[in-house]
């Protein structure tokens, strides 16, 4: 069983004066008691109680406490509180009270830092990222809509690609998100940035401005991206290198 419980003996008492409920001699019985522990794993994860078996040394028959009398009963109860559950039994719920606490440290630690506020801007425009753009606000992701589809292979499924295109002063921002970037080896993933390049190049919104691309796969992760001045191809691109596009870092306060 990978999880379940086990039983590990704690210790043993010999008890005298005591008639055997099989043979009735008064010799020695021996109580033994065992502790029973959750594992998972052969992990123990934490102990469950104590259980008290006697044997009567002369039968050589064990029997489990519905068989003892009133008097075994009660003395087992007194030998119980002698004997204790190893520490041991605990380490599961041990380790994982560890890995709740560091995590819940390690979120303390990531709230309190000052989050960029340009990360929520760059967020509201992956939300207004649209599969079907509209002409009269955002022609470039027309264009680049209709191109991208007719270029696109077809199981990168291009009904698929959501877009937008943003003009701020000098600066202009594309972004495109083809789902299943992931499906194009990685060294055939750059010619996707170099043709939505060459398609935003012919269009006249964007043709003088300092242009910050970003490209997302699966769950809206940037895996290509270019700034005037850097750029990030990877699995789990930076897209920090778009927060330009909004202009400098806000003080916080
Ligand atoms: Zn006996």
């Amino acid at each position: 069983m990978v999880y379940g419980t086990r039983a590990k003996h704690l210790g043993s008492f010999q008890v005298r004066d005591i008639p055997c409920p099989y043979c009735e001699q008064t010799e020695t019985q021996q109580m033994s008691f065992f502790g029973r522990y959750a594992h998972i794993m052969w992990i123990p994860l934490f102990p469950i109680g104590k259980t008290p078996v006697a044997e009567c040394t002369h039968c050589k028959r064990t029997y489990r406490k519905a068989e003892f009398s009133e008097r075994l009963r009660l003395i087992a109860g007194e030998l119980g509180q002698r004997v204790k559950s190893p520490r041991w039994m605990w380490a599961g719920l041990m380790i994982i009270g560890a890995i709740f606490l560091v995590s819940a440290v390690i979120s303390g630690i990531q709230d309190r830092l000052p989050k960029d506020p340009r990360a929520e801007m760059l967020q509201a425009d992956i939300n207004a990222m649209m599969a079907e753009p509209m002409p009269a606000y955002d022609s470039t992701s027309v264009v680049l809509d209709d191109l991208m589809t007719m270029m696109a292979v077809e199981e990168l499924r291009p009904e698929t690609f959501t877009y937008l295109t943003k003009v701020s002063g000098e600066k202009g921002l594309v972004l495109v998100n083809v789902p299943d970037l992931e499906r194009l080896e990685s060294s055939a993933r750059p010619e996707i940035m170099y043709t939505v390049e060459m398609i935003v190049g012919t269009q006249d919104a964007l043709a003088d401005k300092q242009l910050y691309y970003g490209i997302m796969g699966a769950g809206a992760q940037f895996m290509l991206v270019k700034t005037p001045t850097d750029s990030s191809y990877a699995r789990y691109a930076k897209q920090a290198l778009l927060y330009d596009f909004y202009g400098p870092r806000p003080p916080t306060e």
